[in-house]
């Protein structure tokens, strides 16, 4: 702990134009939209399910279950929309949602047959992007809500948008990332040793998953801790710290370099592994799970985990632009490394009071993905 920093509490003031408040017909609204919008995509991606979903995920869930949730979806869409006509308030946000779902019925609605798909080589995750987002505002948001970090700071906060356009894409995308990261991995078959591969695999499933974490771990934080240290990655970098209010979906924002990057570089050590399917499940969820977490606007007590994982006050503090948190936690999932390599930050029960970069970033998608780009012009001018 830097003994000469005082610790402030951070102060965030209710914006009560961007709260949702009960009987406004905002929160009718806004699901309606987002009903809408997801029943739509998920009735096109039934239509052309080679060219909207991905093989990976599509091998992990019932596509005709999920039209029963497609279903409900729709008709829940079709409900709110209505009731901001009744409560009469944001009917312009209703009145879309009813016509998307009304689009998405007109395309075949929620009984398109099921059949077997022709698998493409690249497609768009929009499965993937549907279930992440309705998970996500399920498990995430109802956590902010019912444990917040910051009672006062509203789902609708600064960039929140910009920050959606960043989850959409990145998922969209997972096909292109999945590709792009094993044929990374591929280029470590010379390392490959059946020896070790049977060996992994003769160890329960569980060690197997924590092997894995912890050699992905390994991984990642090198990865992380290269770009904030080499002068000409950070700028890349630099885009996920741009974000200045941490929530759930705050996570989301980062430069497609990155993302692509990160991606090949945690394939490395789990195609060199070679643990079995059931423990690389597990650590896909476990990864994916912890990865939204740490971002959370969550006071959550984690107790003793605190000290064993990387949780979200860990990782708010990676985000701080306060002097003692600067080039500090880079781990993904515990805490090993940081501790082992020195950088290590968690004053107590301190949280951050300021999140951000010490200069300032483009605040759109356009400028951001420039901005590496920009930098490195600059540098060499
Ligand atoms: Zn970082
Ligand atoms: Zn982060």
């Amino acid at each position: 702990m830097d003994k000469k920093h005082i610790y402030q509490r951070r102060k965030v003031t209710l914006d009560s134009q961007k709260e949702f408040r009960l009987g406004e017909g905002k929160i009718s609204g806004y699901c309606a939209l987002l009903l809408g919008a997801l029943s739509l995509l998920a009735v096109l991606a039934y239509r052309y399910p080679a060219y909207l979903t991905t093989i990976e995920l599509r091998q992990l869930y019932n596509a005709e279950t999920l039209q029963v949730v497609l279903k409900y979806g729709m008709y829940f869409s079709l409900f709110f929309g209505v009731l901001t006509f009744i409560l009469n308030g944001y009917k312009r946000l209703g009145l879309a949602g009813i016509s998307l779902t009304l689009l998405a019925f007109a395309l075949g609605g929620y009984s398109i047959p099921v059949g077997p798909v022709e698998p493409m080589r690249l497609s768009l995750g929009v499965d993937w992007l549907i279930l992440a987002l309705l998970g996500s505002v399920f498990i995430f948001m109802a956590l902010e809500k019912l444990l917040p970090r910051y009672k006062e700071q509203v789902i609708l906060r600064a960039e929140w948008g910009l920050d959606l356009l960043y989850f959409c894409i990145n998922h969209l995308a997972i096909s292109a990332i999945l590709i792009y990261g094993n044929y990374h991995a591929a280029h470590f078959d010379w390392a490959l040793s059946p020896a070790l591969h049977a060996a992994v695999q003769s160890v329960p499933v569980l060690v197997q998953f924590v092997l894995i974490v912890l050699c992905a771990d390994f991984v990642l934080y090198w990865e992380h801790r290269l770009y904030h240290e080499v002068r000409a990655l950070w700028p890349i970098h630099a885009v996920h710290h741009s974000v200045e209010q941490l929530d759930w979906l705050a996570g989301s924002r980062g430069h497609f370099i990155q993302v692509f990057s990160e991606r090949a570089m945690v394939m490395v050590p789990l195609y060199l592994l070679g643990a079995s399917e059931a423990a690389l499940n597990m650590y896909v969820v476990f990864a994916a799970l912890q990865a939204v977490l740490i971002h959370c606007n969550t006071g959550l007590p984690f107790g003793w985990l605190k000290y064993v994982l990387v949780t979200p006050q860990f990782h708010h503090w990676h985000h701080s632009s306060e002097r003692p948190a600067l080039d500090t936690n880079y781990s993904a999932h515990t805490l090993l490394f940081d501790k082992l390599f020195g950088t290590y930050h968690m004053p107590g029960a301190h949280w951050p009071a300021e999140y951000g970069t010490t200069s300032p970033l483009p605040r759109r998608f356009w400028g951001q993905l420039f901005y590496p780009l920009k930098m490195w012009l600059k540098k060499w001018r």
